[in-house]
């Protein structure tokens, strides 16, 4: 058996190399129509209400990070997947993964901030499940959490929705969430200690929502904004404009970032939405972003410029015009 036989870490990492593995295995197999769209949940009707619901499981290492911990990730990621398909998050469950050995002491403290995540996003976990795996690397948790949430107002959110002139905006600034974690991880003693954006986007999503004609919205997750972007152009086989001046990226994040040979537009985000909303409604919807705490330094990034092939071209700051590629993997596994 070769390596291109056995699954890499790259292949969790929301990039090309996970893309390919949902695409020739998972979908090929498990195929169906409400699968197919890879959204951020599904999306489907039941007795005349229109449901979501998703998956996700945490890994996250180290599992306490400046901002967060695992169980606030656990929350907040699902929550945030409800959300950017329009839906209000309603339950979740939580099945917990745990390593014989593992601190009763800091499983409560996870517990207590699933408890609190939770009730901040206007959440209850209603079922949940425990295994307990022998001692393998030493002191591992991992959650999964599935939620289901409810969309109102015939909210129907899809790439296919989006046309030319379109615009792109993006809720704040980029790449604090990974930093945290591979500062934490790795023991990097930066002058200023980076903290996660782990939040839930529920309120901030339907403020947006009720503020203009949004066509879709995903949270930059793994991979970050340029997998977001790409994602975007190639599933709806667009050509999208990206204005790097436009990107709002902390100074201290990009100091880390240049310091370390990352690229901010490919770290993860776990508090960020991209949204593509109808020209004339961009202003609006900024407005409606900027009047909510988590939107505070939401900015029009980009737009769409054209459609039947498909790129992500970045105006750098410089006056040139590059490439913003699909990331292969992403630069910091594990991250959550
Ligand atoms: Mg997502």
């Amino acid at each position: 058996m070769n390596m291109k036989d056995t699954i890499s870490i790259g292949h969790g990492g929301g990039g090309r190399l996970a893309r390919d593995l949902i695409k020739n295995l998972f979908l090929k197999h498990l195929n169906n129509p409400k699968l197919a769209p890879l959204g951020d949940s599904a999306v489907f009707e039941l007795n005349g209400s229109t449901i979501a619901l998703t998956t996700d499981s945490f890994v996250v290492k180290p599992i306490f990070f400046p901002g967060g911990d695992i169980g606030k990730l656990a929350v907040c990621g699902t929550v945030n997947d409800l959300s950017v398909v329009g839906a209000r998050p309603l339950y979740l469950s939580c099945g917990i993964i745990i390593e014989e050995g593992f601190s009763l002491k800091d499983l409560e403290a996870i517990t207590l901030s699933i408890k609190e995540s939770a009730d901040k996003a206007g959440v209850e976990v209603i079922t949940g499940d425990t295994k307990v795996i022998e001692k393998a690397t030493g002191g591992n948790i991992y959650i999964n959490t599935a939620g289901i949430g409810i969309i109102e107002n015939s909210i129907a959110l899809g790439i296919d929705k989006i046309n030319i002139g379109d615009k792109i905006i993006l809720s704040g600034t980029i790449g604090e969430h990974g930093i945290a974690v591979i500062s934490k991880r790795e023991g990097f003693d930066f002058e200023s200690t980076i903290e996660s954006d782990c939040a839930s986007l529920n309120e901030i999503t339907q403020k947006a929502l009720k503020a203009g004609c949004i066509k879709f919205m995903r949270d930059p997750t793994r991979g970050g904004l340029a997998a977001v972007l790409n994602e975007i152009a190639e599933d709806g086989s667009l050509d999208i404009k990206i204005d790097e001046d436009a990107i709002p990226v902390r100074d201290d994040v990009k100091g880390i970032c240049s310091m370390l040979g990352l690229d901010p537009f490919y770290i993860a985000n776990e508090g960020k939405v991209v949204i593509v909303a109808a020209k004339g409604d961009a202003e609006n919807i900024l407005r409606a972003l900027h009047n909510d705490p988590l939107g505070q330094n939401a900015s029009i990034i980009g737009e769409i410029t054209g459609k039947g092939e498909h790129g992500v071209y970045l105006k750098t700051s410089y006056g040139g015009t590059r490439i913003l590629d699909m990331p292969v993997d992403d630069p910091l596994p594990r991250i959550c």
